[in-house]
């Protein structure tokens, strides 16, 4: 059984939350301030948190922040305001996923569930690296100063590690297994984020800018994941 916990300070929204996802199946807590959002947290080890930003006591990003340092759970974030999407996303804050507000309940569980069969997944993986022989070592994708090493799910530019997050990760790896092709936006949500992801194609652009910041020399000037005008992207290589 997984276990989420909601922290929102509105009772009715926090109530309506915790009902919705309950219904669904998974065991809910609440937390309505930052300070209580840690210590339920701690507690819990839940399986996703749900996180409002405008919070008292700590902000949403706070907590974010401290819970990314403490434990590995994916966290959704709900934003009220367009502005806060790239803080939100970003390496300082690095949230899974956010759904600005209002959204609809069928939303918010489509990214819950789609969190959680994330998670999953990662977790099988590592159950079959550690049941796996040793992998060869070329299983890496590699082009000039960018290696993605696909073993070890890390990813190295000048020799140098990459701080990817795992959707960043997935994403860039989708690309490179689709070199020279143009993929839309729609078709890298869908394959990277999965058939039910309700996301808008913002998502794919937020992610591709900072796939950029962290793998292009210029990120103003992408040589690698290049914009097609009117379609999506192209990853150069
Ligand atoms: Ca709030």
């Amino acid at each position: 059984m997984e276990t989420i916990l909601v922290v929102e300070d509105e009772p009715s929204l926090q109530e309506t939350l915790a009902y919705n996802l309950k219904k669904a199946g998974y065991v809910v807590e609440s937390a309505a301030d930052g300070r209580a959002a840690l210590e339920v947290a701690r507690r819990l080890k839940p399986s996703l948190v749900i996180l409002d930003i405008m919070l008292p006591e700590l902000d949403g990003f706070e907590v974010c922040k401290i819970l990314r340092r403490e434990m590995t759970v994916p966290i959704l974030m709900l934003t009220a305001r367009d502005d806060e999407i790239d803080r939100v996303v970003g390496l300082e804050v690095g949230a899974d996923d956010y759904l600005t507000k209002p959204f609809s309940m069928r939303e918010l569980l489509a990214r819950v569930k789609a969190q959680l069969r994330r998670t999953q997944v990662i977790r099988e993986e590592l159950e079959k690296l550690k049941s796996a022989k040793p992998a060869a070592p070329q299983e890496a994708l590699t082009f000039d100063n960018l290696v993605i090493n696909l073993t070890r799910r890390e990813v190295t530019l000048d020799g140098q590690v990459v701080a990817l997050k795992p959707q960043e990760y997935d994403l860039l790896l989708f690309f490179a297994q689709h070199r020279g092709q143009m993929l839309s936006r729609q078709f890298i949500l869908e394959r990277v984020w999965g058939w039910d992801y309700v996301g808008d194609s913002r998502t794919v652009d937020v992610h591709v800018r900072w796939l950029r910041q962290k793998i292009e020399s210029d990120p103003a000037n992408p040589i690698r994941i290049v914009t097609v005008r009117g379609g999506g992207y192209r990853f150069e290589g």
